[in-house]
């Protein structure tokens, strides 16, 4: 079954989790998590030999910036048993340590040799002499002495999705709810069909798309206790990088600029011509300054696109003094537009670029405030458009690997961006010319025409230095 924009969730979308990226430390989290159940059947058969070892094989992007982006890391600690919506980050970043001194897991009592820094191997962007499956593949061996009892493909296809990969068949499977065949009341797979059934039911944007997960089983009351522990994050992660200093990990050197920022403009420092607007910058890079430092972040709709939307959330809250609900309602929205990209083109810097990420995150911003300053669903359609056109081609090319460069000025950039959008659009009628499916498709091909160098390698452009 192909995926549907419809049955994608606000949670889905916005998913708490840890830095520095959503594709290359939360997805390999989740999948050794996921590859840490499924064997837990296999440890049981018994067998005369009880020699057990794991090996992990990163391929294509996860192995070209996996060091940069703390793979490794991450899939140690999904390997233990952590799971990134709930793991302390502190924690998190001591268990490959702690297995390179002692490299044992323990699987119900079972234990099991695997040393990271012999037993996680970054390859190429071969697997077994043929292409890969996606630009972030992982394989994980189990064996029991020479033999091996199970080996598992697992693709990390951006935002802190997963998908196992069936080798034999061929085929992308995803470990989500989707295959869920609930009839939906407001079925829609593009922005003009999510148009017209706001327009045909009366209902608010953000009404038809709970009215959705209510049919999937999901009731308003959950997804808004759920939404407002999302909001409690970003304003965390907000409050948290306005406070921290120093130095980034990873070598780069790269300074905290957030906090200095921040205190310049409440002493009233910065030039008069940038005044207050200087806040969704330094609110974006607060947050993506404690995503490189590995702390807990939302997915947004990625970890290197973190910042955008709880910078534009928070600025709107100050100037318009905006209630949770209406909150929640301008993150469902901005769902929307994040599930359309999903689907039509990729949130994933590997697949087609920075478009992808901060692209993407600037077009939900650009929706999510829209509908919180009650626009209309062309407006908000308007909006999120803009904010796609204005990122199609961007590249992603971090240096060493890390999300410091370009991407924490790139979220500053995007906020801006984004409310900008936002204003256009109010200013307007929603009328334009180029609709948001045809801006997708766009990008879409713009990805595919991308050298790969510009993808997510750290190989080309900025990343050369
Ligand atoms: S350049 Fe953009 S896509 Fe690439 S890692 Fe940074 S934020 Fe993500």
């Amino acid at each position: 079954m192909n995926l549907r924009a419809d049955v994608i969730s606000p949670l889905d979308m916005f998913k708490i989790g840890i830095g520095p990226s959503s594709s290359h430390t939360v997805g390999p989290m989740v999948a050794a998590y996921e590859f840490r159940n499924s064997i837990k059947e296999d440890l049981k058969v018994t067998s005369n030999k009880s020699e057990w070892h794991i090996t992990v094989e990163l391929y294509g992007s996860l192995s070209a910036t996996g060091k940069g982006h703390a793979t490794d890391g991450a899939v140690c600690a999904g390997l233990v048993g952590m799971i990134p919506k709930d793991a302390d980050p502190d924690k998190v970043w001591q268990v490959k340590p702690d297995l390179d001194a002692n490299p044992i897991v323990v699987i119900d009592g079972i234990e099991i040799g695997f040393k990271p820094e012999n037993d996680i191997k970054f390859l190429g962007w071969m697997i077994d002499n043929q292409g890969l499956p996606h630009p972030n593949t992982m394989r994980f061996i189990l064996k029991n002495g020479d033999e091996i009892v199970r080996e598992d493909m697992w693709l990390s296809v951006g935002g802190g999705f997963v998908e196992r990969y069936d080798t034999e068949a061929g085929k992308r499977i995803s470990t989500n709810k989707w295959q869920n065949d609930a009839e939906l009341p407001y079925p829609y797979d593009t922005a003009h069909e999510y148009i017209e059934q706001c327009k045909r039911s009366g209902l608010a944007p953000w009404q038809v798309v709970i009215a959705n997960q209510e049919a999937r089983g999901l009731s308003e009351k959950e997804l808004r206790l759920k939404l407002g522990e999302i909001l409690d994050v970003m304003e965390g992660c907000i409050d948290r990088g306005l406070r921290e200093e120093g130095i980034l990990p990873g070598g780069l050197n790269v300074r905290r600029r957030a906090k200095s920022l921040y205190e310049k403009l409440q002493s009233g420092s910065p030039p008069a011509w940038a005044g207050n607007d200087l806040r969704p910058s330094v609110y974006a890079m607060a947050v993506n300054e404690e995503n490189a430092a590995g702390g807990k972040v939302v997915t947004a709709p990625t970890n290197g696109s973190s910042g955008l939307i709880p910078s534009v959330w928070r600025t709107l809250k100050e100037t318009h003094d905006f209630s949770r609900e209406t909150m929640e309602n301008g993150l469902i929205v901005a769902s929307v537009i994040g599930a359309l990209v999903k689907v039509h083109a990729s949130i994933s810097g590997a697949e087609v670029g920075c478009q992808g990420e901060v692209g993407t995150s600037c077009a939900m911003a650009a929706a999510g405030a829209v509908a919180m300053l009650n626009g209309s669903v062309n407006q908000i359609e308007q909006a999120a458009e803009i904010g796609i056109e204005h990122h199609l081609g961007m590249t992603c090319d971090p240096i060493m690997g890390l999300v410091q460069v370009p991407c924490i000025e790139r979220n500053a950039m995007g906020a801006v961006k984004a409310l900008n959008a936002a204003a256009l659009s109010l200013a307007s009628d929603g009328n334009h010319l180029i609709s948001l499916d045809k801006a997708l498709s766009v990008m879409k091909q713009t990805g595919l025409d991308m050298n790969e160098k510009y993808k997510e390698t750290s190989t080309g452009g900025l990343a050369l230095g």
